[in-house]
């Protein structure tokens, strides 16, 4: 058995980089360092179907054909569709994201990704108000308050609090004893429990809970004996406790991006981590979700400069999110033709979406069986990230981090069959 050191685990925005790998005959069959989720990304699911060849559905049934075949047949799914749309991208490296927006400006596309159903408001809060960030290496040898905000990293990033909190740091030489832990969820979570301070808000009142922090700290007083559910003598031993911090950092997740206020959440939680440098050194940091989808953003915004919902549609790039994202153009059922690729919007989208991907052809560049393969017309199987195919991906703060490839495949990466319909559109187009 050889073991393959220094992996990067191609799961989670935590972006895990000190992944050892036990490879068996060109076969990942253990792990070390990864988390339960990290583990069972490389180790292959038993029972899990991987799809080995190219797939395009004839008369109902999927049959296998030649990625001569299935290419031609995803270039004119593009090609022909009035309004199509290229969706996913979070789980795969920065170079197929390349190529995939070279490819949406010849279809003339809408290209997005999972941003646009996850941290998207964050990046319309940090587009009103700003961005003040750090790397994880920052807070970990510097912070000694640690703010978790509508996240739970024990489950979604589950190395996020031990690589972060837990860990010796420069200036914090005994770890977590160093640092003052706050955890703002409705809930009672795995993160909430290990927690200094744990606000239970009520669900869906984060504005008004950052709201009446910032009026604390700003030196006004709260009129109400409780906000959000949140007793006032709490909230002002809280803001004690921020404004006293040396190097503060507020991470935040899905609580506050999917809540009432979604974008405004974000624009206030943004404005408090400002105002709190008055007094305090403050930083945040948005708990991506994917281990790439900060990536996509960098990538697409060097490229045409916007990060996601771009639409091609005029041959310049137009951004409108609440328009020209994946949900809205589906919804109103713009979109007439559909691509993904690196994701799930099958398992993850609202019904009404998918009563609009159930009506058009899709092509789904995919690993695995999913909900969306199952709604598919063509099936196209890629090389994994992070372990069949290398490749550069995005840290949830932006450090980029490149991917190894641990074990052979025949099969194509992703950037190779991007580029290969990318040749297929090119020509339809210039047929016309
Ligand atoms: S925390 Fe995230 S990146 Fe790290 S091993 Fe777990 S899933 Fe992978």
């Amino acid at each position: 058995m050889e073991l393959v050191k220094n992996v990067v685990c191609p799961f989670c925005g935590t972006l895990c980089d000190d992944i050892i790998c036990k490879v068996e005959n060109n076969e990942i069959v253990g792990t070390m360092n990864a988390c339960i989720i990290g583990h069972s990304k490389f180790v292959h699911t038993e029972g899990a179907e991987r799809f080995t060849k190219p797939l395009v559905r004839k008369n109902g049934e999927f049959v296998e054909v030649t990625m001569d075949e299935a290419i031609d047949k995803a270039a004119h799914i593009l090609a022909d569709s009035k309004r199509p749309l290229m969706y996913g991208w979070s789980c795969t490296d920065c170079d197929a994201q390349a190529v995939g927006v070279k490819l949406a400006e010849e279809a003339k596309a809408c290209i997005d990704n999972t941003a646009s159903v996850c941290h998207g408001p964050s990046v319309l809060g940090l587009q009103d108000v700003g961005y003040p960030i750090c790397t994880f290496g920052e807070v970990k040898n510097r912070a000694d308050v640690v703010v978790y905000w509508g996240c739970n990293p024990m489950h979604a990033h589950p190395r996020h609090l031990s690589r972060n909190v837990f860990a010796r740091g420069f200036f914090r030489e005994r770890g977590r004893p160093d640092r003052t832990l706050i955890v703002v969820d409705p809930r009672k979570t795995d993160s909430s429990k290990l927690a200094d301070i744990h606000l239970q808000l009520d669900f869906d009142h984060d504005y008004e809970l950052l709201d009446a922090i910032r009026t604390v700290l700003l030196g006004n007083d709260i009129l109400y004996d409780e906000v959000a559910g949140v007793p006032k003598e709490l909230i002002y031993e809280t803001v004690e406790v921020l404004k006293n911090a040396q190097f503060g950092i507020l991470f935040f997740g899905m609580g506050i991006t999917h809540s009432r206020g979604k974008h405004r959440n974000i624009d206030t939680a943004i404005c408090l981590t400002t105002d709190l440098n008055r007094n305090a050194k403050f930083n945040l940091i948005p708990m991506r979700g994917h281990y790439n989808v900060t990536g996509f953003n960098q990538v697409c915004t060097w490229e045409v400069g916007y990060p996601y919902c771009v639409d091609f549609a005029t041959g310049t790039p137009r951004y409108n999110p609440g328009e020209s994202g994946s949900n809205d153009l589906l919804q109103s059922k713009e979109t007439d033709g559909m691509l993904v690729i690196a994701s799930d919007p099958g398992g993850n989208f609202p019904q009404k979406a998918l009563e609009r991907m159930a009506e058009i052809p899709i092509v789904a560049i995919e690993p695995h069986r999913t909900p969306t393969t199952e709604m598919s017309d063509v099936i196209i199987p890629p090389a994994i990230v992070g372990m069949q195919a290398e490749g550069t991906a995005y840290r949830m703060e932006g450090v980029p981090i490149r991917m190894r490839k641990v074990v052979d495949t025949d099969l194509l990466t992703d950037r190779e069959i991007l580029e290969r319909i990318l040749e297929k559109v090119k020509e339809i187009n210039a047929s016309k």
